[in-house]
């Protein structure tokens, strides 16, 4: 893309949008309803996305996929969402969509050809073990130990909270080589693997949770699990920054889910105040309906804008940090206010799960805490982008 940013998207950006809008249809509230309530995932869904070959979207030519960008990848996982299929359907997809960058970028040859074809063609699941019980946010206080031994290496330790390990044959999986406090820096020592899940040494059960339950997120114990060396993505020692080139995209990526629930929960609720009839009036007629509706458009709008530009930015190569950081807070935050408003217009049977908005503002209050908290982007925002004294 060359010359300034633009506010329309592209001829092909526009058919992507169409497309995948189309393709997601095909799957209605009841499917994913039952998907949920059965706590199954979706895979008549994913076969249907990978069928498509959507699935390579960013993935590089050379291994199947489309070489596309961020903008594209958002365009998508939007769509999926405002589809109505929420969070059930972005994140049955989210690690393959861009999950797989640090193996892109870092990644050796031999891997890249063993893996990336895979993912195109749907036939790879791929889960992302970062978070630990003991660590939380702190990432650097990860304590799942990679011990080399000879030609390999051992892994023991806990994972939490790891979505779609029960469906995934791999993990692209953070340990540490070298102990915090014997590291140069608290980020250093750390290792990143992308490694088969041998169940015999990789123990995983599923976290009872409150919404999103059509995709697992787990407890995974990891006892002695061996590692080949050439498992390894780049070099020992500096997992950490592989992690963080991926940050800035996952967090536009699930931006736009936000923003697609937040959307499609507004649609639902603008329905339902133009047809539901009390004290011989649509509700809708009320401002006390109208107006938090029409806010709630004014901010998705808004929160849209900074995404495109994140977008923009990361695709034409420039530094988009403050603006990755502020779309994920701002679409977080607005997805949850339209799915909590659309809530309120349904009334009662807003929280019964017959109308799915019960099902949005249920996964719509996630972007809010995960894969980072609305906290941590005001102290990066705080510190990093203001100048302020680091908090914490
Ligand atoms: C459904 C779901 C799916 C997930 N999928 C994955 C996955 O696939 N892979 C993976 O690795 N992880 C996954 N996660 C984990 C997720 O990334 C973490 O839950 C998230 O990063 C928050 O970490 P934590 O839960 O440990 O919170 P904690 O670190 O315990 O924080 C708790 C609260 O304290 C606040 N807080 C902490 N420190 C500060 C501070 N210094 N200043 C201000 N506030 C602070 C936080 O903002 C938060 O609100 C998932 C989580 C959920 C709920």
């Amino acid at each position: 893309m060359s010359g300034g940013m633009s506010f329309e998207l592209t001829e092909d950006q526009q058919l992507i949008r169409k497309s995948i809008a189309d393709l997601a249809a095909r799957f209605d509230d009841h499917y994913w309803m039952a998907k949920d309530l059965a706590h199954e995932f979706p895979q008549e869904f994913y076969d249907a996305i990978a069928g498509g070959g959507w699935l390579g979207m960013t993935i590089p030519e050379q291994y199947g996929g489309h070489g596309l960008g961020i903008t594209e990848a958002t365009l998508l996982a939007e769509e999926v969402a405002r589809s109505g299929g929420g969070m059930n359907a972005a994140s049955a997809i989210h690690m393959s969509i861009f999950g797989m960058q640090p193996v892109v970028v870092f990644g050796s040859d031999e891997m890249k050809t063993e893996t990336l074809p895979r993912i195109v063609s749907g036939d790879l699941h791929v889960c992302f073990g970062v978070t630990e019980p003991t660590a939380g946010l702190d990432t650097s206080r990860i304590t799942t130990f990679a011990r080399r031994d000879g030609s390999d290496y051992v892994v023991n330790g806990r994972k939490v909270w790891i979505s779609k390990a029960l469906e995934s044959e791999k993990i692209l999986l953070l340990t540490r080589t070298q102990s915090r406090d014997e590291a140069a820096k608290p980020t250093d020592g750390l290792t990143l693997f992308l490694t088969d899940i041998d169940r015999n040494h990789v123990d995983i059960r599923p976290i009872t949770k409150m919404g999103r339950n059509a995709v697992s997120s787990n407890e995974v114990f990891i006892d002695d699990l061996r590692i080949p060396a050439e498992h390894r993505i780049g070099e020992e020692g500096k997992g950490f920054s592989y992690i963080l080139h991926g940050l800035n995209p996952e967090r536009m990526l699930i931006a736009a889910e936000a923003l697609g629930i937040g959307r499609v929960a507004l649609d639902r609720a603008v329905k339902y105040a133009n047809e539901r009839v009390v004290f011989d009036r649509p509700i809708g007629m009320n401002q006390g309906i109208q107006f938090p509706l029409a806010d709630s458009l004014a901010r998705l709008d808004a929160a849209e804008l900074i995404l495109r530009k994140a977008t923009w930015l990361y695709d034409n190569g420039k530094s988009c940090g403050r603006e990755a950081n502020m779309a994920k807070y701002l679409c977080a935050d607005a997805g949850f206010a339209a799915a909590d408003r659309a809530l309120q217009t349904h009334g009662g049977m807003g929280y019964s799960e017959e109308y799915n908005i019960s099902r949005f503002f249920r996964e719509s209050r996630l972007m809010k805490i995960a894969p980072v908290s609305q906290e941590m982007i005001l102290n990066f925002l705080g510190s990093h982008v203001l100048g302020l004294p680091r908090s914490y």
